[in-house]
């Protein structure tokens, strides 16, 4: 219970995002003990796909089937973007070491190797993408070689139409066929929600029964593609058991957000903090000031409510996050005013067309920090040794447009926690940045 007396940790990280998540994983892996407070909400909207970097110049939209090839041109053309600076080595190995934490909680991913893997999503388009959830892995192979395949969809779930994405690839992909099944159990309701059937699907009976509505349906397809309702915690089994029983391989395919495999990666990234010991509070940081080499943080839930801490990383995101605040000064940093790089009026924070191929310099307005992730002040010094910012409130990048929010996230949140390891353990200094 924290109360007014506070805690001490090494290291508090405000924000839990995807970004702030990473940050507190790494942290406990090295050994610091980690408190990460605020609320995961914001992880919901992910689509489980983690993406390092595929888009690059965003203004050509020249997408890249290496992400460490799209990583040397970003470097050659933007060295001030966040994931320039960092060395693309770092950058593999924080993925890995993610990926095979998600994986002791139960979430496998393919193997990651060089390339980013296309995967088709619910509106028939494809979306580039580097870590890619085992469940959907199918659906890259049948993408690319286009086999026989049964696409099928469930009466009452909205925003997923297996005939809209059938229509969609008709013209490349003749061997596609699409079905719609009444989900078992569900049959009277109008509409149905992705969670609810993953939540069905971990039972044995729901299953079979499901299994046993496609086996007729299965015809001449070589694999079978669906959205993605195989399961929540126990995707594994579920998605193996459909392989197994039907015969061939399975594939999900991403829905809208508030989707499955958002759910699965938050739940994931919950449980191995939890195991490693990170200490979870969920509430707001209202206030945070520095004394000498100490954070002190002061938290929403109830009066006086603090934590102290030596090191402390912010990860609080944008505008939706909050992270961000505009009025009509500008856009503001939300917790200490940290000057924000961001245009010098209103009128340039868009284009005059929406849909400009550059994007918007709003989009990457955020903080100027040092080459470890420090954070600058007016006076261009770092605000506090000890404090660091990570994710989506840097300036200087545009994570939508170049497909890289999780590599974003994920590789500044190793780079900053390899920094404050060093600092508050004395360990050998890394070489994450360049
Ligand atoms: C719809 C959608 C789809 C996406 N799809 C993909 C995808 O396919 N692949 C991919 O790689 N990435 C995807 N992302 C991006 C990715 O999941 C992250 O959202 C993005 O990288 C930004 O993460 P972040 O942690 O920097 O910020 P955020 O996710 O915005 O998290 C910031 C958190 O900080 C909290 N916070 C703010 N102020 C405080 C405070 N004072 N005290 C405590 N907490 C505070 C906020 O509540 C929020 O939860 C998607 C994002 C969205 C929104």
């Amino acid at each position: 219970m924290i109360d007014g007396s506070g805690e001490r940790y090494d290291v508090a990280v405000i924000g839990a995002g995807m970004a702030g998540m990473a940050a507190a994983l790494f942290a406990a892996q090295r050994g610091l003990s980690c408190i990460l407070i605020g609320s995961s909400g914001s992880l919901l909207f992910a689509s489980g796909l983690l993406d390092l970097l595929a888009v690059q110049p965003v203004a050509e939209r020249r997408l890249w089937s290496s992400p460490y090839a799209a990583l040397a041109a970003l470097a050659q053309a933007q060295p001030e973007h966040p994931l320039a600076r960092i060395d693309p080595s770092a950058i593999g190995t924080a993925f890995q070491t993610l990926v095979s934490a998600l994986a002791s909680a139960g979430l496998d991913y393919a193997p990651l190797g060089e390339h980013n893997s296309n995967v088709l999503t619910s509106i028939g388009t494809v979306k580039t993408s580097f870590g890619v959830p085992l469940t959907m892995v199918a659906g890259v192979a049948a993408l690319g070689q286009r086999p026989p395949c049964l696409l099928l969809d469930f009466r009452g779930l909205r925003e997923f139409s297996a005939r809209q994405i059938a229509a969609t690839l008709a013209d490349g992909w003749p061997a596609l066929r699409h079905q719609r099944i009444d989900f078992p159990g569900f049959e009277a309701m109008p509409e149905v929600n992705a969670v609810h059937l993953a939540r069905a699907l971990e039972t044995r009976e729901t299953r079979a029964r499901t299994i046993a509505l496609i086996q007729p349906l299965l015809g001449d397809a070589r694999v079978v593609g669906l959205p993605a309702i195989l399961g929540l915690g126990r995707a594994r089994e579920v998605h193996a058991e459909f392989e197994a029983r039907l015969g061939v391989p399975v594939f999900e395919i991403p829905t809208m957000p508030t989707s499955v495999p958002g759910l699965r990666l938050l739940q994931a990234m919950e449980a191995v903090a939890s195991v490693h010991g990170v200490r979870r509070q969920q509430s707001s940081v209202r206030a945070l000031t520095f004394d000498g080499s100490t954070a002190l943080l002061e938290l929403d839930v109830q009066a006086g409510a603090r934590v102290s801490a030596g090191a402390v990383v912010l990860a609080t995101g944008r505008f939706s996050g909050r992270g961000l605040t505009a009025d009509r000064q500008g856009v503001r940093e939300s917790l200490l005013g940290l000057p924000v790089q961001q245009p010098a009026s209103r009128e340039a924070w868009h284009q005059r067309d929406f849909l400009d191929p550059t994007g918007h310099a709003i989009n990457r307005a955020g903080l100027r920090t040092d080459g470890d992730f420090r954070p600058l002040d007016a006076s261009g010094q770092s605000a506090w040794p000890g404090l660091f910012a990570i994710g989506s409130i840097l300036a200087d990048q545009d994570w939508m447009r170049a497909k890289c929010g999780s590599g974003l996230a994920v590789a500044t949140a190793w780079s900053a926690i390899a920094q404050i390891a060093h600092q508050l353990r004395g360990t050998e200094p890394e070489t994450s940045t360049r």
